[in-house]
């Protein structure tokens, strides 16, 4: 059921505890933690607890959480202290889009310069 844990979903065992994580915020509803993979100085996951595939299905699920989702990113943002030169904040959707892991995730980008557009 849409927002249940899937027990075939990293990000939901990350969320469980069962995979390892270097978390870098936690709140009642999202889990920050540090990409595996950097592509900047700054590269943190944020995820909701609920499980939603991506962004539009969290956001027509479970609105409140989506808001937490955006809110956590500016967060995360601001306690690693790229805030203030710009950061992205970037929603992959969809496997011709770049997403690899089907548990929405917002990755906060930042500490470097950030081109535009992104390639
Ligand atoms: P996507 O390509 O789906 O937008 O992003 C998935 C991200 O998850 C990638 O940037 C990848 O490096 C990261 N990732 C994949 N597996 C793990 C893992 O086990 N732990 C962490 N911390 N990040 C992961
Ligand atoms: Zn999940």
């Amino acid at each position: 059921m849409a927002g249940e844990p899937q027990s075939d979903c990293l990000f939901c065992r990350i969320v469980a505890g069962e995979v390892p994580a270097t978390i870098v915020r936690e709140t009642e509803t999202t889990v920050a933690f540090r990409d595996i993979n950097p592509q900047a100085p700054t590269h943190v996951l944020v995820i909701p607890r609920v499980h939603y595939p991506d962004a539009a299905s969290l956001a027509a699920g479970a609105p409140t959480v989506a808001a937490d989702l955006l809110r956590e990113a500016g967060e995360v943002a601001a306690q690693e202290k790229t805030d203030a030169d710009g950061y992205r904040i970037v929603l992959n959707t969809g496997a011709g889009a770049g997403q690899t892991v089907f548990h929405v995730h917002a990755h906060v980008l930042g500490g470097r310069g950030l081109t535009w557009p992104p390639g």
